[in-house]
């Protein structure tokens, strides 16, 4: 049996943060969690995820500063990033995936979707891997 994907959920709302953990969990991925930016770089900095969701609007380092962070470092550039956030206006998908994000989940999550959405991320992911293997 390969082993469970892992995702690094970055998320300040312990609320959204123990949803998005017990989805995942019961999906049969692996979750760590970080709720602001040092968190964040603690545990990237502890292994790399298969996946990072990331809250937008997180206190101090915000989301968006971090996932450009992220793409700067040669270890974590290509690691598939979904945005998280409760606010979406006009232009803001655009922003957040020119700042390097792969896609984009609204909050509040929808449950029904949610999982299936990530495993979508996962799989392009692999199939991007592959392609330049
Ligand atoms: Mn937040």
């Amino acid at each position: 049996m390969p082993e469970a994907d892992t995702i690094l959920v970055v998320e300040d709302n312990e609320q959204n943060l123990e949803l998005v953990e017990f989805l995942l969990e019961e999906a049969g991925l692996k979750v760590r969690k970080a709720r602001d930016a040092e968190e964040a770089r603690a545990q990237l900095a502890a292994g790399r995820p298969d996946l990072v969701l990331m809250d937008m609007q997180l206190p101090g380092t915000d989301g968006l500063t971090l996932v450009e962070e992220l793409r700067r470092d040669p270890r974590f550039a290509r690691i598939p990033v979904l945005a998280l956030t409760a606010h979406a206006m006009r232009g803001d998908r655009e922003r957040f995936i020119a700042g390097g994000c792969d896609g984009y989940i609204a909050k509040p999550i929808n449950v029904t979707s949610f999982v299936d959405e990530v495993q979508a991320a996962l799989a392009r992911s692999r199939a991007e891997g592959e392609v330049r293997a």
